[in-house]
């Protein structure tokens, strides 16, 4: 077994535990992400010494999850997830256990984690502790529950959607007997929060090719949230890697409305953009440079690449020539909003050509609706005769 990279910051870490008599590990996605050759998001170490233990050992540490037996121990500026070996109790929500008792050994610990590639432990002394295959899984691009599918499902039905997501983010196939298993007991997930539903979901869709998520979804399983199944999710696959360009063209594909995202739970920032997103897909991509102002009344510029995305994977539109338009009105600051009108509602309220807020916002939309037709027109005085000629009309 060749020597596994780990930071100075954990190598440290577990160096620390251990010259106090205790044993530690780097564990899950960090052990399997550096056998994989990919960087590790982040890095947790599981270890027989109670989270006292660990407090008592490091000068800067946190107590994030202490009564599930995690501490964040910093290395410099390094945070390390420290967790005291579980072995969890029983599950009574498909979700949380409802004891968490600490263990003694890793090989407990390992037992209770999902699939076999998270399912591993190492450090320099003992090398790779894989007790469940997952050094071959990995090999071989297969996701598999540690122990029977049905009974870990049943403990736990985020799982479900961890399964997805792993097998999607990685590239993986997901073993026979676990995707049955995944798909048979996926109504369970209604009784998941919401919040960690769209965790793993928005996690799934930031995979190279996402639409595999058909599988799973067709089972109907988030029909409680709104999004049926049955739809060709195919083109999800071409959509650029954005989160929200993505979440659009889920919906868009699956005809769901947007109400899937508030039930989600996902934050407003999120719902709002993918709104604009899904609103504005429907209009052809643009071509004169009147209607590239008018669409970016809509839809903001910074959205126009996801805007674009969605046309070319959803439509089949060549947006070339509308991209270079859209180019051209930003490099030439041509105007498209209110706020780029060289007049304000004071001044025509001043000049008489209207009273109030409402008659206001009229001639507002007017003026800026001639001026996206002829940008000539946007001079002080040219705007102020315009006003009032529209006050007369
Ligand atoms: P990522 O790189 O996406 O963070 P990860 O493997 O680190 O992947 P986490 O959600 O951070 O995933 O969980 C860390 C580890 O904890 C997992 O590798 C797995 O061993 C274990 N784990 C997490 N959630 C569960 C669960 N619901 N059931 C069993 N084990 C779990
Ligand atoms: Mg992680």
């Amino acid at each position: 077994m060749k020597k596994l990279n780990l930071p100075t910051g954990v190598e440290n870490c577990i160096n620390t535990i251990t010259s106090h008599g205790f044993e530690a590990f780097a564990v899950g996605g960090c052990v399997r992400d550096s056998l994989l050759g990919r960087n590790p998001k982040d890095y947790d170490v599981a270890t027989n010494a109670a989270p006292d233990d660990i407090i008592g050992m490091f000068p800067k540490t946190v107590p994030t999850g202490i009564a599930f037996g995690t501490v964040t121990v910093m290395m410099d500026s390094l945070p390390i997830e420290v967790t005291t070996y579980r072995s969890d109790g029983e599950y009574d929500d498909f979700r949380r256990p409802t004891t968490v008792s600490f263990g003694s050994k890793i090989e407990d610990d390992l037992s209770r984690r999902d699939f076999t590639v998270n399912a591993m432990a190492y450090n320099h002394e003992s090398g790779l502790v894989d007790l469940f295959g997952g050094q071959s899984d990995l090999q071989n691009g297969v996701i598999r529950c540690v122990g029977k599918p049905a009974d870990r499902f049943s403990e736990d039905a985020l799982r479900i959607m961890r399964c997805f997501r792993f097998a999607l983010r990685l590239g993986f196939d997901i073993e026979q007997e676990t995707l049955s298993a995944a798909l048979e007991m996926s109504g369970n997930l209604e009784k998941i929060s919401v919040e960690r539903i769209a965790v793993e979901l928005t996690g799934c869709l930031a995979a190279k090719c996402p639409a595999r998520l058909k599988t799973l979804l067709d089972t109907g399983c988030l029909t409680f949230l709104g999004m049926n199944g049955g739809s060709d999710l195919s083109r999800l696959d071409r959509i650029m890697n954005d989160r929200c360009a993505r979440l659009a063209a889920l919906l868009l594909l699956t005809k769901t409305e947007n109400a899937f995202l508030k039930n989600l739970r996902l934050d407003n920032r999120t719902i709002n953009t993918v709104s604009v997103l899904t609103m504005n897909s429907s209009v052809k991509p643009p071509v004169t440079a009147p209607d590239i102002c008018r669409l970016l009344g809509a839809l903001p510029y910074e959205l126009s690449e996801q805007y674009y995305s969605l046309r070319e994977a959803l439509y089949d539109d060549d947006t070339k020539i509308s991209r270079n338009m859209l180019r051209y009105v930003v490099d030439n600051d041509l105007p498209y909003k209110i706020s780029h009108l060289k007049i304000n509602g004071n001044e025509i309220i001043r000049s008489g050509a209207a009273k109030e807020g409402r008659e206001v916002g009229i001639i507002l939309n007017r003026l800026l609706q001639a001026v996206i037709d002829d940008p000539s027109l946007n001079e002080r005085q040219k705007l102020l005769s315009l006003a009032v000629e529209l006050f007369q009309q």
